[in-house]
């Protein structure tokens, strides 16, 4: 059967204001940097990115080098645009980055205007795109001038090729030097993606989300399930293919016996408000509005469903609030 996209599918997703832009983006995105490579059937890809859609996410986030191998991510979703979504391009935001290893030798990483816009060229052929909606420069490149990656940015969007520039991972000094140059070029900085859940707080205690505020640039934040540590799955133990069994970036050392105590005290008062902690894991990075989106990803399009769940509750009591921190202050 041929994939129709569910008719309701604007009904109940919350779309933010990106910063002071145009651009609205779902509050809970997904990402494919595990689970799209080859180690995954394409049914299962198909299978996340269609309950995404179907659920009013909007929004897929890519990198160059999602995979494994690198590259293979985005050749997994090309051949998803060719197919289930084929004439739906116009209600999609499609993001991919530049920064880290993608090639061999001096021009397959970092910020150099060669690598930034070759690896674009090569993300628009995996994906089998004109143009991509948002470009990022993937992390800061201390050996190349900020002016050089940034004159980057600027020329993906004014050639056409990304409609809007973004940065991932900057801390908020080089975010405002970024902001300020992109800004003098006339492509303003306009999403930064940085990593944020109750377990990692550095964009509050750098001073990054008030650095955003204060330059009207939204934010999409990256694990806000610490990869699965803040769902109920690793509370019986570690389940057979999930992410921390797969020795990449969740290591199981991470689940050590005060962690997982922390995660029950979570669980308990995800419980108590009627969510499950996936849920108010979500929920928690986007109360208040200052986040534009919740990034998530997932091995199967169930925890998609559950993760969009979030937004029946956003609220949070001063006592809860209190609450969570005295589990999940680092
Ligand atoms: P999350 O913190 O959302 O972790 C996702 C994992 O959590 C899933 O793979 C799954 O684990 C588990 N999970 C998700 N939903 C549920 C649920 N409802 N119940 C139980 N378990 C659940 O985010 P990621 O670490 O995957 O990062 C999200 C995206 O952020 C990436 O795909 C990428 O686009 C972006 N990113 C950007 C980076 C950057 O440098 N800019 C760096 C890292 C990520 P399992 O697979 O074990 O089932």
């Amino acid at each position: 059967m041929p994939y129709a996209p569910a008719a309701d599918r604007y009904q109940s997703m919350i779309y933010n204001r990106c910063g002071r832009t145009g651009l609205k983006l779902p509050a809970i995105s997904l990402g494919l940097w595990h689970n799209f490579g080859e180690d995954t059937p394409h049914r299962v890809k198909r299978a996340i990115c269609q309950k995404a859609f179907d659920l009013g996410i909007t929004h897929f986030d890519l990198a160059n080098n999602y995979g494994p191998p690198p590259g293979s991510a985005e050749v997994a979703f090309g051949e998803i645009l060719r197919g289930d979504f084929a004439g739906y391009r116009d209600e999609l935001i499609i993001s991919t980055k530049a920064g880290y290893e993608m090639w061999d030798g001096p021009y397959g990483e970092w910020g150099s205007r060669k690598y930034v816009l070759a690896s674009l060229d090569q993300s628009l052929k995996r994906m089998g795109l004109d143009y991509v909606d948002i470009f990022y420069s993937h992390r800061f490149d201390p050996e190349t001038p900020l002016e050089e990656t940034m004159g980057a940015l600027d020329h993906a969007v004014r050639s056409g090729k990304a409609l809007y520039a973004g940065i991932s991972s900057y801390n908020s000094q080089r975010t405002r030097e970024a902001a300020d140059i992109l800004k003098r070029l006339g492509t303003p900085c306009i999403i930064h993606q940085p990593s944020y859940s109750m377990l990692n707080r550095w964009v509050e205690e750098d001073g990054l989300l008030d650095a955003l505020d204060g330059l009207g640039i939204g934010s999409i934040v990256f694990s806000p399930l610490a990869q699965g540590m803040l769902t109920d799955k690793y509370l019986g133990g570690v389940p057979e293919g999930s992410r921390a069994t797969q020795g990449k970036s969740l290591r199981q050392s991470f689940l050590d016996e005060p962690t997982l105590a922390n995660i029950r005290g979570l669980n308990a008062i995800a419980q108590k408000r009627g969510q499950t902690l996936a849920q108010m894991a979500l929920a928690w990075v986007l109360r208040g509005g200052r986040v534009t989106s919740a990034l998530i990803g997932a091995s199967r399009p169930e925890q998609v469903e559950d993760c969009v769940g979030a937004l029946k509750n956003l609220e949070f009591s001063e006592a809860e609030l209190g609450e969570i921190d005295r589990f999940a202050r680092e």
